[in-house]
């Protein structure tokens, strides 16, 4: 059974605008699916419909088991990465990695067991008294995809997380998503615009136009090169 099936997904904005045009997709379970595609082919679009950000106009969505059309966010199973992290700026790192977990009740020991593992993985033990914006940009990504890893989600959605870092430090965190990947297989569906992550990152890779999907397949058969 897919993890994450899109059957004649659609997105109308308005009465005009066809934002996304009869998707189909099935990504299996523990799959890195990279969505890419020029600037406003529909990437961002079709993540937050997954989401339950964004409302979708016809089709289905499919996360496990359950058809998950109508639902918000939070009975959906899935954890998002933002491109601009999306972190609270007056609570601490501790507090912003905690949040998720608290909402849903989980006793405080439990709580701090998830974070020193998430913390451990990704280099955060330092920091976990800091506010964000006593962070660097690198440093307030790996916070945010610890916010992720707590709540152990079935499916990681990123949505062009490394867009705003710069050239050497989006190299370091691919190798970190990666690893992280490796480490607790999750399915994921990584949105970009840039080939090389979608290469480096995809098991598959879906590239999108108008729209649409033009072309999935693995990095080998997308563009040629492993
Ligand atoms: P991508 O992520 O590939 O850059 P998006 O999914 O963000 O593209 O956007 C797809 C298209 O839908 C774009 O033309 C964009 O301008 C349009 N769009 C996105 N959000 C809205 C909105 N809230 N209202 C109207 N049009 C939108
Ligand atoms: P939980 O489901 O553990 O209570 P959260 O309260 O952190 O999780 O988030 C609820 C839902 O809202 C999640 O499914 C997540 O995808 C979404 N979400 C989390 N943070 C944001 C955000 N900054 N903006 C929009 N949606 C978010």
């Amino acid at each position: 059974m897919a993890a994450i099936s899109l059957s004649k997904l659609n997105k109308h904005y308005g009465s005009l605008f066809h934002a996304v045009k009869d998707v189909d997709l099935e990504i299996a379970d523990k799959e890195f699916v990279a969505l890419v595609g020029p600037s406003g082919c529909g990437k961002s679009t079709t993540l937050r419909m997954i989401a339950g950000l964004e409302d979708i106009t016809s089709g289905d969505i499919r996360i496990g088991n359950k058809v998950v059309n109508h639902l918000p966010p939070r009975d959906r199973d899935v954890a998002m990465v933002f491109q601009n992290y999306a972190l609270y700026q007056h609570m601490s790192v501790y507090d912003n990695l905690a949040f998720g977990l608290r909402n849903k009740k989980t006793p405080e020991a439990e709580i701090k067991t998830a974070i020193d593992r998430a913390a451990g993985m990704l280099g955060l033990h330092d920091l976990l008294q800091r506010k964000p914006k006593q962070l660097s940009g690198g440093q307030q990504q790996r916070v945010a995809l610890g916010r992720c890893i707590v709540r152990n989600p079935q499916v990681f959605l990123f949505d062009e997380p490394l867009s705003n870092l710069d050239a050497k430090l989006r190299a370091q965190m691919r190798i970190e998503i990666k690893r992280l990947h490796a480490e607790i297989p999750t399915t994921s569906v990584f949105v970009t615009h840039d080939q090389v992550e979608a290469m480096t990152l995809g098991d598959r890779v879906v590239i999108m136009r108008d729209g649409r999907i033009q072309q999935i397949g693995t990095p080998l058969q997308v563009y040629g090169k492993p």
